[in-house]
């Protein structure tokens, strides 16, 4: 299978923008174990942002942009440094591919982007990808991971998106307020009522909300991929969530055929 992995802020660092160190451990492990089984793997890391604002000892998220562009411009090698050196205890070798909108809107550089994916991984190496934050300025940028995800997911025609996120899938009603709330296990179609169900954004150092992720599974599964929200603090769930198991909520594809 081809997998896309997104992993959110909340899961890779600490609310003070440092690394979380045993999530990171865990999930490089997982990945690079669903990668031996013979599993393509694409990882979408956020963190950029939250681990630059860590490491520039910054009080919390910028709000202005050339402090956020050049909180990202330092958290990305940061990012990137600890999955070379902890993919490498796997014998797995990362590339680093940066985005924006613009790259994909462009049907030229989509193309690029597009072959150069299907070379790594004919070369076997592993993909981590993010929004190249230190250029991006609103009126060209994907803005969230979430949709970025999708995109990329849609442009390798991947089998699976995963969404790591800091809730377990989607619920009947907002779990942090409604200590009711059911975890939805499928959804075949997003329709109007379960978009009701999404709230705002999340944690305070990542951007992606409910709403984005509601969006991605809505881009995927009309090009025939699967998606699944699951909390990224167990990151060892991905062998079930590769397995087809029931973990958090999955979005069912609406023409697998479209994938062969
Ligand atoms: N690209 C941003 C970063 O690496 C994250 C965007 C998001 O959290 O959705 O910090």
């Amino acid at each position: 299978m081809r997998i896309v992995v997104k992993v959110g802020t909340s899961t890779l660092a600490h609310a003070t923008g440092r690394l979380n160190i045993r999530h990171v451990e865990e999930l490089v492990k997982v990945l690079s174990d669903l990668k031996n089984a013979g599993h393509q793997i694409i990882l979408v890391s956020s963190g950029a942002i939250g681990m630059g604002v860590g490491k520039l000892n910054l009080p919390g998220k910028p709000s202005d942009m050339p402090t956020k562009q050049a909180a990202a411009a330092v958290g990305q090698c940061e990012l990137m440094y600890t999955y070379d050196k902890l993919f490498l205890q796997y014998s797995h070798t990362v590339a680093q591919v940066l985005l924006t909108g613009e790259d994909v809107d462009h049907p030229e550089r989509r193309e690029n982007f597009e072959n150069t994916m299907e070379r790594l991984l004919e070369l076997g190496a592993l993909p981590v990808i993010n929004e190249n934050d230190t250029i991006a300025t609103a009126e060209i940028k994907v803005g969230d991971n979430d949709t970025l995800g999708a995109i990329v997911a849609c442009c390798v025609k991947a089998d699976l998106l995963v969404l790591l996120s800091d809730i377990e899938g989607l619920y009947t009603a907002d779990p942090r307020k409604a200590p009711d709330a059911k975890l939805i296990p499928t959804v075949e179609e997003v329709t109007p009522e379960i978009e009701a169900l999404a709230g705002g954004v999340g944690s305070s150092l990542g951007t992606g909300g409910m709403a984005t992720k509601l969006r991605a599974a809505k881009m995927v599964t009309a090009m025939g991929c699967d998606m699944v929200i699951t909390n990224g603090e167990h990151p060892e769930r991905l062998y079930d969530i590769a397995e087809g198991k029931d973990v958090g909520t999955r979005f069912v594809a609406k023409a697998k055929e479209a994938n062969g």
